[in-house]
């Protein structure tokens, strides 16, 4: 058993950087735009014509031609939205429309029908108003070749119904990485399994199944490996020839059966085995032929977090979004917090708006094991090493890993 790691110690900036710069979004491929929700547009798109067409009207009334005073109007008929009218008003007349209706020839305004009544043929308007009022101008939604969505832009709800606006209804979106997780450790059972002594349930390989897809990806192979080096092997060989990024659990540390590094280097280039960031040392990036490896540490902390804070930005990158990171704001600590003495530490907290501020409340004990300090987080507070403990409301920046909680 070696007593010091052979891998060069880089700091976080240095391999998100490193992370970061081997990841391009992947193909495109064009799809039904309901189907695009939550995937990044390839491509621009344009509204093919003015919206409106042509003049609308805004509300319930009728449509008018110049009536800059009050007065009472001949009613030539009614306009419903979806209707073209031929009818001409001119000055004296009105047509009764609905909220949408295309302006008949001859109007300028439309009275909202709060604002008149009418008997017997005739309405009576209660005030002159001015040319264009309570109408929606030919173009004033969406001009002719403007562009409605850019490229990088990811579909959410609004996104969908402009598609549908413009009538795009064939989307062009980055592919989804195609991920494949191999939990490895002789000690571990499946979650249905009641553990013999000395083996634990393998939370990880399901855990880190969620993130992928929680990121986006596509989960297309998960397995439990030995700790062998021929069987990790033809694992991992396995698993590569189906996916873009692989991701490891277990395995990466200094013990005799921790065989994923030297695996992962030898089958590809080693870009980094070692960070300064707590928890999570041991984590390894590797490119292999085009395709990212990622060898996680087994503690479930570790594993989770690893996986947020380097693979998830690598995983949005390559369905095309710019903006990998989370967002980073500074909160105030609810309580004492003992900085790691050499490692910068992500600790789990969970962050609420209190008093005009974010502030953060501790998970409970940050061991790496202990699952539980992730349940309720929604954000990673970054604890600068350092001797000397952190009084309640020293203010640190945090990375917001979910939604504020609501208190
Ligand atoms: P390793 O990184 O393989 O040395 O594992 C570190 C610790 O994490 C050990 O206590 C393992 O039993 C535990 N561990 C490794 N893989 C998993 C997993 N998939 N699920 C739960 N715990 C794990
Ligand atoms: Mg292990």
């Amino acid at each position: 058993m070696l007593t010091q790691s052979p891998y060069p110690m880089i700091s976080v900036e240095q391999a998100l950087q490193a992370i970061l710069t081997r990841t391009q979004p992947l193909s495109s491929e064009r799809i039904s735009f309901l189907e695009g929700q939550g995937r990044v547009l390839a491509e621009a798109v344009t509204a093919a014509e003015d919206l409106p067409s042509s003049p609308r009207s805004a509300v319930d009334g009728y449509a008018v031609a110049q009536l800059a005073a009050p007065g009472t109007l001949r009613v030539l008929g009614e306009l419903t939205a979806g209707q073209v009218s031929s009818t001409r008003v001119e000055p004296g007349s009105a047509m009764r429309i609905m909220t949408g209706g295309l302006l008949p020839p001859g109007s300028d305004a439309v009275v909202m029908v709060e604002d008149t009544q009418e008997q017997d043929g005739l309405v009576h308007v209660s005030k002159g108003i001015q040319p264009g009022d309570n109408v929606h101008p030919t173009g004033q939604d969406l001009k002719r070749e403007q562009v409605v969505l850019e490229p990088g832009r990811q579909l959410g709800p609004p996104e969908i119904g402009m598609l549908a606006t413009v009538g795009h209804t064939a989307v062009s979106v980055f592919r989804r990485p195609r991920v494949a997780i191999l939990a490895t450790g002789d000690e571990l059972v499946e979650p249905s399994e009641t553990p013999p002594e000395g083996s634990i349930r393998d939370s990880n390989r399901f855990a880190l199944i969620a993130a992928a897809r929680e990121a986006g990806a596509d989960v297309v192979w998960q397995r439990h490996g030995p700790d062998d080096r021929i069987a990790l092997e033809r694992l991992v060989r396995e698993a590569l020839d189906v996916s873009d990024v692989l991701i490891t659990s277990g395995g990466v540390s200094m013990g005799t059966r921790d065989l994923i590094k030297p695996l992962l280097a030898d089958l590809g280039q080693l870009q980094f085995g070692r960070i300064a960031f707590k928890p999570g040392k041991p984590l390894t990036f590797v490119t292999i032929e085009g395709k990212l490896a990622f060898g996680l540490p087994g503690y479930p902390v570790s594993s989770l977090v690893t996986f947020e804070v380097f693979v998830r930005p690598a995983l949005l990158r390559l369905q095309g979004l710019q903006q990998a990171l989370r967002p980073r704001v500074t909160v105030a600590l609810e309580h004492v917090v003992r900085p790691d003495p050499v490692r910068l530490e992500y600790q789990r907290a969970a962050v609420r708006w209190v008093g005009g501020r974010l502030s953060a409340r501790s998970t409970g004990s940050q061991g790496s094991s202990r699952l539980l300090s992730m349940i309720g987080a929604n954000a990673l507070l970054e604890i600068q090493p350092g001797p000397d403990r952190l009084p309640p409301g020293t203010a640190v920046p945090a990375l917001l890993t979910g939604n504020l909680v609501a208190d």
